[in-house]
């Protein structure tokens, strides 16, 4: 049990519109700061006015990228209760990135308090609107002054909040996706099933290339043969071929092992649908497509759920899935994870943690 001192700010800031939130623009009043060092271990847990937090310009942080972070959401019900998404779940995968990065754990029970008291401490800004939800980051930096390459000896652990709009406020359009051949995102045995913020900076240029091309996100395909499929951009992939559902499996650690996939598996499996987690070549996605058995495609995240991809962009080639449209079996799971992240279905799965 943490000791969580309290500091409120002075002046609480005016609130945005919450119909023109977007995503990660927006910060609310408090942040959560927890520090590390050898000698006491993780202590001094605090709530804080939210604002720049000072560094040595040697901070180990900045020069080799000893940091990793966290993505969860707190939704607000109809009745105004403030609810969490199987925040357990981020909290191990928290604490298996820590492992990776050699970033000393924190207690599971110690981060699902700091995430309960910091958003308890800025309930207002969950908003009220249709879709929206309060976005929670936590993460951890390297905080020594000093330049040899080693795990660092401080840290501090964050946790800031953003009001995020609703990802479909225009209705869920399939989006399109390009098929990056050359760059890869990660390889066996690198840092692909960690939620490290290194990871990203070597997706940049990926993304990059998929902007140029017109399309929203990248398909990752593995670093060893650039044969097997690995991601979709910050998403976890699932493509339906006659009927079964196929998600590339985690066993060689380069995939990032997303909450809402495994939600997805799970509810999948409750509905007798048959689900596959194994290796699925892109050459096997392009047959299906050509031989008219590829049903249909989508992303799942926390930020969008599950988004549907409408066309693949590979090299000249230029590939439609199901007309463009959403299909039943993504439908069905957005509506199933939705309903239970808002509080409108009946919590069946287990999956809820109450606020207040
Ligand atoms: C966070 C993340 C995901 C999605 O994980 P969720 O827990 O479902 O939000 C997928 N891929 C990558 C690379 C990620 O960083």
């Amino acid at each position: 049990m943490l000791n969580i001192k309290i500091e409120r700010v002075a002046t609480p800031k005016i609130k945005p519109d919450y119909s023109k939130l977007g995503f990660g623009k927006f910060f609310t009043d408090h942040m959560f700061l927890m520090n590390y060092s050898t000698e006491k271990g993780w202590h001094d847990a605090r709530i804080v006015p939210y604002g720049p937090i000072m560094l040595d310009p040697s901070a180990m942080v900045f020069h080799y990228a000893q940091e990793l972070f966290e993505g969860l959401k707190a939704y607000r019900t109809a009745a105004g209760n403030i609810q969490l998404f199987r925040p357990d779940k981020n909290i191990d995968r928290m604490n298996a990135t820590c492992d990776r990065l050699c970033v000393p754990q924190i207690p599971a029970e110690d981060v699902l308090q700091a995430i309960k008291a910091v958003v308890e401490v800025d309930k207002d800004w969950v908003p009220y609107d249709e879709g929206t939800s309060l976005y929670i980051r936590p993460f951890i930096i390297a905080t020594d002054p000093m330049l040899g390459v080693h795990p660092s000896h401080t840290y501090i652990f964050a946790i800031i909040l953003s009001p995020v709009g609703s990802y479909y406020a225009a209705g869920i359009n399939p989006v399109k996706i390009y098929v990056e051949r050359e760059y890869v995102r990660c390889v066996k045995g690198g840092t692909g099933r960690a939620k490290a913020g290194g990871n990203y900076a070597a997706s940049l240029i990926g993304q990059k290339r998929a902007e140029d091309m017109g399309c929203a996100q990248v398909l990752w395909l593995d670093g060893v043969e650039r044969k097997y499929i690995d991601e979709v951009g910050a998403m976890n992939v699932f493509f339906v071929i006659n009927g079964t559902v196929i998600t590339p499996e985690l066993t060689d650690g380069n995939i990032l092992p997303g909450v809402t996939r495994m939600s997805c598996i799970e509810l999948l499996k409750k509905w007798g649908v048959p689900v596959e987690e194994r290796k699925l070549s892109i050459d096997e996605v392009i047959e299906a497509q050509k031989n008219g058995t590829l049903n249909e495609a989508f992303g799942t995240g926390t930020a969008a759920v599950i988004s549907p991809i409408g066309e693949l962009y590979d090299g000249d080639t230029k590939m439609v899935i199901n007309n463009n449209e959403i299909g039943s079996i993504a439908k069905k799971l957005y509506d199933a994870i939705t309903g239970i992240q808002w509080g409108k279905d009946a919590d069946i799965m287990g999956w809820i943690e109450k606020i207040d």
